[in-house]
């Protein structure tokens, strides 16, 4: 399901403001509904700026929103052990859990080219999510794709799976 870019002043401006680090904003789409999709791209958009990518040049950034409209951002984090590499969403999930927050609604993720997130983010977000989470797809450009967790990662395993797991 593609979604374009339309540029409009009002978007771009919401962003702005949500977005003070960054001194030059890209255009970003029009969000289609109360503006929080362009206000999380930013915020992704300016988490990318941070990622520490020496070995793949391949930086990212995550923006993930909360049901009380907290935003934790990730970028991704390399290492010369590349095995030790995380995700960018696994960063921005992991701060938000060691931070209280496990109910997620929406998550921006902007790579250089508008490439998904990876199967161990995608079982990770699966972890607090059962499959509804909207997933804006993006690049600093300000083009974006909408999908869903469920889109993302059919069929999945999840802790209702664990019978007599508790949860709290
Ligand atoms: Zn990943």
């Amino acid at each position: 399901m593609g979604h374009h870019p339309t540029g409009e002043r009002d978007a771009v401006e919401t962003a702005q403001n949500v977005e003070t680090r960054h001194s030059a904003p890209p255009v970003l789409p029009k969000a289609g509904y109360s503006g929080y999709v362009a206000s999380l791209l930013a915020d992704a958009i300016a988490a990318q700026a941070q990622a520490y990518t020496p070995y793949s040049h391949y930086p990212v950034g995550a923006a993930l929103l909360t049901r009380d409209g907290q935003i934790y951002t990730g970028c991704n984090i390399e290492n010369a052990a590349y095995p030790l590499t995380i995700c960018a969403e696994r960063v921005a999930v992991f701060r938000a859990v060691a931070d209280g927050q496990r109910d997620f609604v929406a998550l921006a993720v902007v790579t250089v080219n508008g490439g998904s997130p990876c199967g161990s983010c995608r079982q990770v977000l699966r972890e607090f999510n059962a499959g509804d989470l909207p997933v804006f797809i993006g690049t600093p450009a300000g083009q974006y794709r909408q999908t869903t967790l469920a889109e993302l990662l059919p069929d999945s395993f999840g802790p209702e799976n664990l019978p007599g797991t508790v949860h709290s």
